[in-house]
Parts: C-alpha cells; sequence; structure tokens
C-alpha cells in the first residue's frame, strides 16, 4: 500500500489530510489499519515520530459514526498531561471536518471542572490513567459505551507505576471491546498486561527507522552471571582509549542501581546512571555530563533511554539481552549515527540464550543477536 486511497477513506479524512500535507501513510500506518479496521485486538511496537497517532486513529475515525450521547465511545490512555494535549489537538486536525467530540482530562488540575465536561458529553476521552479513574469512580465518566481502548505508550506508564491504575480501568470496561496498544519497547510488564487483557491480539513492529546496522560493529559474548559480567564490562571500559563515550543498558532500575554501586568504587568520577527513580533534575544533569563528556560512562534502563540523542557514542554495550529483539535494534541504533562507526557489545548468560535466537528476523550476517 503506498498511498492514502488505497485506505478507501472517508472524504473528511482525505480533506484534512490534504491540509496536512501527509503524501503517503508512514509503514506503521500501513500495518495498522486494516487490522485496527477489523476490530480485533492489536499491539504495536513503534517509536514516538512513527506517525502512530495517525496509525490508531484513521481508522478509528473511519468507523466512527455520528452521535450525540454523552458517554465516550472510544478510550484513549497516554502516561502524561504534555501528550493528552497532543493527542488531543493531533485528532482535532485530523478530524477537522468530522464533526466529533474529544475530551482530554489529567491530573494536577481541578477535578470538578473536569466533570462537568464529561457530563456535557464527548466521543472520544483522552487521558492520563490516574484522573482517568477516578472520574469513573466518582461516577460522571461513564465507561458502559467504551467499544474501544487505545494504551499508548505503555512502557511509559508502567515505568510511572501506572499499572494498578490501568488494571482498575480494565475491570470496569465492558468486556467486548477492542483493545490497542503502543509501546516503543516491549518489557515483561508489558507482556504480562497483554496476556491478562488482551485476546490473541495482532502484534505489528517497525524496525527504528534509520538505523545504520552497516556502521555498526556487533559483537557478543557468553558469561555466567551477574559478576562476570561486571568483571568482563570493568576489563573492557577501564580500556579508555577505544571506550571513550559508552551507553551501557540495562533491564530494570534494579540492575542499574546494583551495577552503578558495582562499578562505582572504580569508575564513580566517569560514571552517571538513569532510571525513572531518579529525579528529573538528577537525570538531566546526568545526560548533560555524559554529552558533555565530563562522564564517559552512562547506564540506562531501555525506557529512560528513549529519545535521548546523544552523539559520538563509541560504545553501547548490552549488559543484558533484552527480550525483544526491537529493544536490541533501539539500543545500538545510539552508536553508529550520522556515518560514524559505532561499536556495540551484548553480553548473555545461558539463560538469556533464549532471547538471543535467531528467528528473530534479522539478517544473520548482521548482528550477534541470533
Ligand atoms: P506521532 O508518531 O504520532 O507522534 O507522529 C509524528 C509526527 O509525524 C507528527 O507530527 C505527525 O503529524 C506526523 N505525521 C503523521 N503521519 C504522517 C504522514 N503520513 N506523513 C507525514 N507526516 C506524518
Amino acid at each position: 500500500m503506498e498511498s492514502f486511497s488505497d485506505f478507501k477513506l472517508v472524504k473528511q479524512l482525505n480533506y484534512a489530510i490534504n491540509d496536512l500535507g501527509f503524501d503517503k501513510p508512514t509503514p506503521i500506518q500501513k500495518e495498522a489499519f486494516s487490522v485496527v479496521l477489523s476490530g480485533k485486538d492489536i499491539v504495536g511496537v513503534a517509536q514516538t515520530g512513527t506517525g502512530k497517532t495517525l496509525a490508531y486513529m484513521l481508522p478509528i475515525l473511519q468507523d466512527l459514526k455520528f452521535s450525540k450521547q454523552v458517554a465516550p465511545r472510544i478510550a484513549i490512555m497516554v502516561p502524561t498531561r504534555e501528550l493528552v494535549l497532543q493527542v488531543v489537538e493531533n485528532i482535532e486536525s485530523f478530524a477537522k471536518y468530522i464533526s466529533l467530540r474529544v475530551l482530554g482530562v489529567y491530573g494536577g488540575t481541578n477535578i470538578n471542572t473536569q466533570m462537568q465536561s464529561v457530563a456535557q458529553g464527548t466521543d472520544i476521552i483522552v487521558g492520563t490513567p490516574g484522573r482517568f479513574y477516578d472520574l469513573s469512580l466518582s461516577g460522571a465518566l461513564k465507561l458502559k459505551a467504551i467499544k474501544k481502548l487505545v494504551i499508548d505508550e505503555v512502557d511509559v506508564m508502567m515505568d510511572l507505576g501506572f499499572l494498578p491504575q490501568l488494571t482498575n480501568i480494565f475491570e470496569l470496561l465492558p468486556e467486548k471491546r477492542q483493545n490497542i496498544m503502543f509501546s516503543a519497547t516491549m518489557t515483561e510488564e508489558v507482556d504480562a498486561l497483554i496476556d491478562d487483557f488482551f485476546i490473541v491480539p495482532t502484534k505489528i513492529a517497525i524496525a527504528v527507522s534509520g538505523t545504520p546496522l552497516e556502521n555498526i560493529a556487533q559483537q557478543c559474548y557468553p558469561v555466567p552471571n551477574f559478576y562476570t559480567k561486571v568483571n568482563l564490562l570493568t576489563h573492557l571500559i577501564k580500556n579508555k582509549t577505544d571506550f571513550r563515550k559508552v551507553l551501557i543498558f540495562v533491564s530494570s532500575k534494579k540492575i542499574a542501581d546494583r551495577l552503578f554501586d558495582a562499578l562505582e568504587g572504580r569508575f564513580g568520577s566517569e560514571l552517571g546512571v538513569i532510571h525513572s527513580n531518579k529525579s528529573q533534575n538528577y537525570r538531566i544533569r546526568s545526560v548533560e555530563q555524559f554529552d558533555s563528556g565530563v562522564n564517559r560512562i552512562l547506564l540506562s534502563t531501555d525506557v529512560m533511554a528513549r529519545g535521548l540523542d546523544l552523539e559520538k557514542i563509541t560504545h553501547v554495550i548490552n549488559f543484558d539481552t533484552p527480550t525483544y529483539p526491537e529493544n536490541y535494534m533501539h539500543r545500538i541504533g545510539r552508536t553508529g549515527r550520522a556515518e560514524e562507526e559505532g561499536n556495540t557489545i551484548l553480553f548473555y548468560t545461558e539463560k538469556e540464550t533464549e532471547n538471543k535466537r535467531s528467528d528473530r528476523g534479522f539478517d544473520e550476517n548482521e548482528n550477534p543477536y541470533k
């Protein structure tokens, strides 16, 4: 499918797309359209910037009939207030020629005002999980008419600790509904959520675009356990001539802290760490010190490293083997940017060998993830 006309969109949507100046659908839009339209549950692995908002909104808007009912039919859950505002704005531009009501709700503002807005009726409600749940508990927000639930950036939601609210919301929603989920990285927590609440979802994944794999030398080392990983890592990164700017990925904040403690004695003055339990100021400072070269080594979890545009990273080290190949691709794409040579190293224990299988759709010659 190469053009929007293949979607056979209603003319109001075509006009809006024209106004926005979009020539052709992005890969995620092509992949998601028919699945979302079919009503099946869907899980998409895609980052911000891939056009995922339009990917789920186009088929939803194509299908949404005019209504005057008060209770919303579409619920969209996003992790932050900024994203609520952004998604509402996007929907308004996509639905410019459609008679449609969309409302954004988020915490940190007066709930009574939002209760009044909800009472006026909406077709689509976009919200953060906490406020969304509070509004439904108060009785102001009725969930009985929800036909489709979109959860965007679910990995960030988990990282912000929204799992209990999400689970509560799932319990309140009508059982017969379509679930649509997007995440930039897949984690075990996300997988568990899908297992519990989704019905045989179709999974689609968009490779990290523009990852210059040709520029990245990939190596992997079998290592028995955490301590041997620390020893090998220490051995490698003490070579300051080659390992000039090293980004180390770990799968959880717990391991990030453990590894930080293990490395601090030897590398303390050149070491930084970022994960979601660190304050925002601390994280900003750590990233700045790494980027400017004050710190040579930065430890990060998958979720935190998203969106970091760091230059001239000589080595990306995968301290553990990601469960999902998308995460590996995302991690290694941090080195070898803009025509530069990059290096990536993967550590794997026997237990992690399973995640390193060859049936992941990678070219065997290109990377060690097999
Ligand atoms: P998103 O990943 O949804 O945050 O979208 C990233 C940006 O891409 C937004 O500014 C969209 O307006 C824009 N965009 C979405 N779809 C297309 C498309 N088919 N062609 C060009 N730009 C697009």
